[in-house]
Formats: C-alpha cells, structure tokens, sequence
C-alpha cells in the first residue's frame, strides 16, 4: 500500500496565512493587533524552542507578542502573581503558560488563575465545559489542529472508529470530544488499557498522543488507516535511531551530527506501508498546533476588544 503523507507545515501554512489578512484588516479597522503572553517557568531546552517558535510566529503574522520568563526557582506565588498581572493588562490578548512547569508549581492552579477570556490553549475549566456544551470557547490547540488537516484533506471523519491512544487534558480528551461532535465513534485508550494492539487495530482513525518514541508498531495499525502521530520526542542514541529509521537514514546523520533527532509515538518506517494517511515527524502535527495558537489569539483579542469597547 501507499501511504499518503499528510503534509501539516502546508496546510498550518494556509491557516497562518488566513490569520495574516485578518490581523492586517484588523490593524486597518480597529486600529490595533493582538498581543500574545508566553510564560515560560524554567530553562528546559524544549520548552525554550516551542515558546520562541510560537513567539517567532505571531510575528510572521503581524501580531505582538513577549516572553514572559520566569526562573526554575520561581515560587507558585510568583507565577501567580505575574499571571494576575498579565490577567488585568488590557493590552494583553492571550496568555499561554509553556507546559510542563517545573515540579515545584501546581500546573492546575496555574490553569485555574488564567482569565478564561485570555486562556489561549482553552485549558481553563470554563473553556473546557464550553466546548462539551458546544458553545464557542478555544479549543485547544493541538486536537484543533488534528480536526482542521483531516478536514482539509477531506479526510472523512462521521462514521469512523477514532481510536485515541493517550487521554491528557490538552490532546487525547478535547479531541475526543471534537471528534465525537463530527459523528465518529471514539474509543480512547491510555496506559491501563488491556490489548492496547487489539483496539488499536479497529481504528479507521488512530491518534497517538502518547510521549514514547516509535511505540505504535505495524501491530497496532490496520491496514488502510488514518494515522496521526502527535508524538514530538527526542532520540539521541543513535542505535535507537538506526533501528527506527535505518542504517543508512540522513535522521541517523541527524543524530551523529546534531546530537539527536525527532521522532513520533508511531514508527514511521512499520506505519509506512499499512496506513493510508500518515503524519509525519516534524512536519505534521507540530506546525498546526502552531496555527491554531495563533488564530485562538486572534480570536480572543476580536471577543474581548469587542467586550470591552466603549
Ligand atoms: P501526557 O500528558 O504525558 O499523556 C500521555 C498519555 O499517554 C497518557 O494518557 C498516558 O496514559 C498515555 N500512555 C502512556 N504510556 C502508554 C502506554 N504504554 N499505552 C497506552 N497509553 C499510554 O502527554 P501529552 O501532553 O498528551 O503529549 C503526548 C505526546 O504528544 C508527547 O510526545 C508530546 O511531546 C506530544 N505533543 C505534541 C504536540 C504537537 O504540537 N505536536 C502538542 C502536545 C503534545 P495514562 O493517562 O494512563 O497515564
């Protein structure tokens, strides 16, 4: 079989580009662009390249933006106290707390603390219920971003077995609710599943969300399905890498060369050849949660301007 790669940088681009007119027509009209806050507690390398990519990308877009750092040191008072100001900033549109904190901080009531109008990821509990009621809210970014490449592939959803495999709060359960509102019938898995291969392998849909490097094998997957791997991890050993990828593979170079390489929750060379549809590691999920971020900052600047408008 031959699997059709799904190209997420092109379609994230199409969305960057629709959110650009809108931010220009905004500027014209309202005579203002969004701002978006990125918080980011610690120094942890990953979490420094997401937030300068998504700062990077508001303005490729035309809007503002800052980083807001914080030290590993910093006490939960202190995160909370800085969110609180950003919280009453008018000229704050969005606010976007880099995950994971440090151990230290009370990730939830960081959550909790987030003006529900700003809460960019649509994390905050308020944004969350919004979305199971079907009311507009922010949906968070990342499943946003699964919905809107499968749609524009025109990739059928209505009817189809989703299996999730991963069920955290900002990937495998908002999607599965937005998979159920387009009519699949979802089944989401996570690490007490038992025969995870045997589910799995009812999937015409199959989301990874998982955080383990190439776990989803040729056994998981049916032959003919849709999958998309949300995994973003790090391989520095090149021996794992050359199992994965091959031995003669430029992402083995990758490793030799730069260190370490991406790889997904899906093994790429064992999905190639029984999915259909396949996203790829980097270039498929990455680039759209990205997109989606930045037209959630749009939206919430257009709902709040408009709110508080004399
Ligand atoms: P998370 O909060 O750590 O959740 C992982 C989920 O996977 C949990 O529900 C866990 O089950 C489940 N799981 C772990 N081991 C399993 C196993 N052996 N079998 C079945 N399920 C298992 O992770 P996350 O934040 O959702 O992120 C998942 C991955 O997506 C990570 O690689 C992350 O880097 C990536 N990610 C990428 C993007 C992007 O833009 N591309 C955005 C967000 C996340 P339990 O609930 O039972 O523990």
């Amino acid at each position: 079989m031959t699997t059709q790669l799904l190209d997420g940088t092109a379609v994230a681009k199409a969305i960057r580009s629709e959110v650009a007119q809108d931010v220009a027509a905004l500027k014209t009209s309202a005579g203002f662009a969004p701002r978006l806050a990125a918080v980011l507690v610690g120094d942890d390398p990953a979490s420094q390249v997401y937030v300068r990519s998504k700062i990077a990308a508001c303005i490729d877009v035309g809007m503002r933006s800052e980083e807001v750092r914080l030290p590993s040191t910093a006490t939960q008072d202190q995160l909370m106290g800085r969110l609180r100001r950003l919280n009453e900033d008018p000229d704050v549109d969005g606010i976007l707390v880099q995950l994971p904190l440090p151990r230290s901080l009370d990730r939830v009531a960081v959550v909790l603390a987030l003006d529900p109008a700003k809460d960019v990821d649509g994390l905050h509990p308020l944004n969350a219920g919004r979305l199971l009621m079907r009311l507009e809210a922010p949906v968070p970014c990342t499943p946003s971003g699964i919905v809107e490449l499968l749609e524009r592939y025109r990739l059928p959803i209505a009817g189809q077995h989703a299996v999730i495999v991963g069920r955290s709060e900002i990937v495998g359960r908002p999607l599965g609710i937005l998979l159920l509102q387009r009519d699949a019938t979802v089944t989401v898995c996570h690490s007490k599943t038992r025969d995870l291969p045997a589910i799995t392998r009812q999937a015409d849909l199959l989301v990874a969300a998982i955080g383990r490097p190439a776990f989803v094998r040729a056994e998981h997957i049916r032959q003919g399905a849709t999958v998309i791997d949300v995994g973003v991890n790090r391989l520095d050993d090149a021996q794992s890498a050359a199992a994965i990828f091959g031995e003669d593979s430029p992402r083995l170079r990758q490793v030799r060369e730069r260190g370490y390489t991406l790889v997904g929750d899906v093994h790429p060379r064992e999905a190639a050849g029984r999915a259909a549809h396949l996203t790829p590691v980097p270039g498929g999920i990455g680039p759209l949660t990205i997109a989606c971020l930045l037209r959630n900052t749009l939206r919430a600047a257009r709902a709040r301007r408009r709110a508080v408008a004399p």
